[in-house]
């Protein structure tokens, strides 16, 4: 950690200390020793608040033994613990680094989410005095939850100074669970917002994918992901869209940092062009860093980006939020669900997640914390809501191995190629398990699938028995019986490695009779035409194509989502990551799970919806939407650029070229008519030679009538040529008349 980011975690500390001192203290008591431990020196010093950001970046040696003990001039100190957040913080720091890949990574998160119109904004969420289900349960947790230790350590005279200054967030924090709204300070205006936590999406919840959130407490800001969307079909030559983030450039001051919750696209594909306008600290888990560190390389970033790994299961301290990372399930590895610990309560993330009891690679999602967290009482859940129209549960990863195993054990006397996401590890780890189970070698083709291995085994969450890899050149060595090819394009991706060899344009690959081609991904919706595009030609070349039961969604089902209600309880249901069908259905599913009904609110992108510790309403609206990006330029392209790109594209364009003499007007050439994308020139001779007359005529009119000025003398050119062939054809080319003088 350099200076400036020291100073920065100094001065939220202060702030942090005596607020999260109440919840903070609590919320760690039930983890593990190490991490009792360094909150305990959380509620002794004041300083202490900054201890584990601290470590997670400094690595410091050096230890306290006893942390209570610990003065303010001895920041630097960590936790010696084993296994204390501390302690494994330090280790970490050095493992992010490495070099990554990945660009499409997360291509297959995209989400195919259609504009469409959400509840009213202003919902508003009045949490009633009377006892719906489970709040009984929530107000007796109360104490639990919120309330400052009786017996806690005496505070530095400057906590307390600071208590004393912040009486709002004090209360806030007390008032947690207490219903009677009596206790709340009349100062904390109903819409200004002050003493609330505002938390607003600034995407993800009508636009494609960009998923992007702030939560905002005061002076203290923080983003959860940031992500990108893909282009609409509309949108022509745009590489991929980012989201406005200019309520957080207003804001610059307050922002403290981004935590990711996971390596998808929609989540981090944003962060380099963002990056750029605030410079923040990005934290996330080890893989999700190191895919972030491709990016970051890509656009020569890595020397100004403060990047940090934090494990699952630690926190960082980030203004007066505490974000503890947990541990969940998803179809990458490394996911991660956000505690976010704000002075007015626990809001819980859940990021992309499934359940998964028996994942390929690491520890099944870790229920026990999120079981720990509700008892606690969580204020507000934003849960996933990709999957919450499908009923039951969402299966094992482990699930489509055995499918694998079938497919491979009925095929053995074919080649199989089996296409899927590039970012799923844990899906081409089943396929090099199947392949070398029966002695396959295994070639890895596309792009973005191989640069995601690379980052998979530098970091060891992939391993390849040695000697089953081998390279594309070498694959005409062995007999196509023993290969397995994986590869990119599962979504019909036209550029993508499955899609040439279907068209038969890929260098090293030839489809024939004797192949099998499994489809290991279901198609996002808007896809599902480029997919049956490719499996037709994939067919015409004699392929099998196989999709029965070769793929398990990486969201949690209707089912698993109770689960997570019931452990959670939330007070607040606030429903993220999916269309508006999928989250109104998660609305319905939270009611159904004993939240009040006007607790579980839907909302907007842009939304601001602040909440205390008994509301939770939306009070403003900010600037959000998504900003375009193609080549280098970012923002360049709007709706203006858009709708003449539309137009050329649909109607093509005409180009008329005239020469006039500077001070007499006469006409020297032309006009001289050039046509791009409009008609085929050759069998439309007649067509342009009318053309050129009516524009002859058009000008040689201007000029008999004096008219000198030329903006005239174009849209006469215009409207002249644009009249006769809308006649002629009924079609409407962009014209451009150009003026040359001499
Ligand atoms: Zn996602
Ligand atoms: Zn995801």
């Amino acid at each position: 950690m350099n200076l400036e980011e020291k100073e920065n975690m100094a001065e939220v500390g202060a702030q942090t200390a005596n607020v999260q001192e109440a919840n903070v203290q609590e919320a760690n008591v039930q983890t593990a020793g190490a991490q009792a431990a360094a909150t305990e020196t959380r509620a002794a010093d004041m300083q202490t608040a900054n201890v584990q950001t601290e470590a997670l970046a400094a690595a410091p040696e050096q230890a306290a033994k006893k942390p209570q003990n610990r003065r303010p001039a001895q920041r630097k100190t960590a936790s010696k613990e084993p296994g204390s957040q501390t302690a494994e913080a330090s280790r970490k720091k050095s493992s992010g680094t490495g070099k990554s890949q990945g660009q499409n990574a997360g291509r297959g998160e995209q989400k195919n989410t259609q504009t469409t119109k959400a509840a009213p904004a202003r919902q508003t969420a009045q949490n009633k005095q009377s006892k719906p289900a489970g709040q009984g349960r929530q107000a007796s947790q109360s104490k639990t939850v919120s309330q400052p230790k009786q017996g806690a350590q005496p505070k530095p005279a400057s906590q307390q100074k600071q208590q004393q200054s912040q009486p709002k967030a004090a209360s806030a924090s007390k008032d947690l669970k207490v219903l009677a709204p009596a206790k709340h300070s009349s100062k904390e205006g109903k819409k200004d917002g002050k003493g609330k936590l505002k938390i607003i999406p600034l995407g993800g919840l009508e636009q494609i994918g960009m998923n992007i959130t702030a939560f905002e407490y005061e002076d203290s800001i923080i983003i959860v992901d940031c992500g990108l969307a893909f282009p609409g079909d509309d949108m022509l030559g745009i590489d991929l869209v980012i989201p406005d983030v200019s309520y957080l450039k207003q804001n610059i001051d307050k922002v403290k940092g981004f935590v990711i919750t996971h390596g998808h696209e929609d989540h981090i594909g944003a962060l380099p062009y963002i990056l750029q306008q605030i410079n923040v600290p990005v934290y996330g888990t080890r893989l999700t860093i190191a895919l972030i560190e491709h990016k970051l390389e890509e656009h020569r970033l890595m020397k100004n980006t403060k990047r940090k790994v934090v494990k699952h299961g630690q926190s960082v301290n980030l203004g007066c939020f505490r974000v503890e990372f947990i541990k969940t399930n998803h179809s990458i590895q490394d996911a991660s669900a956000l505690a976010i610990f704000s002075p007015v309560g626990i809001v819980l993330h859940t990021g992309d997640f499934k359940i998964d009891y028996t994942p390929v690679f690491g520890d099944p999602i870790d229920l026990q914390r999120f079981a720990e967290l509700g008892k606690k009482g969580v204020l507000a859940l934003l849960a996933d809501s990709t999957n919450a129209t499908r009923p039951g549960f969402t299966m094992s990863e482990r699930t489509v191995g055995k499918t694998f195993d079938t497919i491979f054990s009925e095929h053995k006397n074919q080649r199989i190629i089996v296409a899927t996401f590039a970012s799923n590890v844990d899906r081409v780890q089943q396929v090099v398990n199947t392949a070398y189970k029966y002695g396959r070698k295994v070639v890895v083709e596309g792009r973005s699938m191989v640069t995601v291995m690379e980052i998979a085994s530098q970091l060891g969450y992939i391993n390849v028995p040695e000697g089953t890899l081998i390279d594309i050149e070498h694959l005409r060595n062995y007999p196509p019986e023993s290969t397995v090819l994986i590869t990119t394009g599962s979504q019909g991706e036209s550029m993508a490695a499955l899609s040439r060899m279907a068209s038969g344009i890929h260098k090293k690959v030839s489809i024939t009779p004797r192949d099998v081609v499994v489809l290991s991904s279901t198609p996002i919706p808007g896809n599902e035409k480029a997919v049956s595009n490719v499996v037709n030609e994939l067919s015409m070349k004699g392929a099998q194509i196989i999709n029965q039961d070769t793929h398990v969604s990486g969201h949690a089902c209707q089912e698993d989502l109770k689960l997570i209600y019931s452990l959670i309880h939330p007070k607040f249901a606030i429903p993220v990551h999916g269309e508006y069908r999928h989250r109104i259905a998660q609305k319905e599913l939270a009611e159904f799970m004993g939240v009040a009904k006007e607790n579980a609110v839907l909302v907007n992108s842009g939304d601001v919806v602040a909440l205390d510790g008994n509301t939770c309403e939306v009070i403003d609206h900010v600037t959000c939407g998504g900003i375009l990006v193609d080549g280098l330029g970012v923002g360049d392209v709007g709706n203006i650029v858009l709708r003449d790109r539309q137009n050329l594209a649909q109607n093509g364009i005409i180009v008329v070229v005239l020469t006039l003499e500077k001070h007499s007007n006469q006409l020297l050439a032309g006009p001289d008519i050039v046509s791009r994308g409009f008609v085929y020139v050759r069998e439309s001779e007649d067509l342009l030679e009318e053309a050129h007359t009516v524009v002859a005529d058009a000008v040689e009119d201007c000029l008999d009538r004096h008219v000198n000025d030329w903006g005239k003398i174009k849209n006469i050119i215009k409207d002249s040529l644009s009249d006769f062939l809308w006649k002629r054809m009924k079609r409407n080319p962009v014209i451009l008349p150009i003026i040359m003088e001499v």
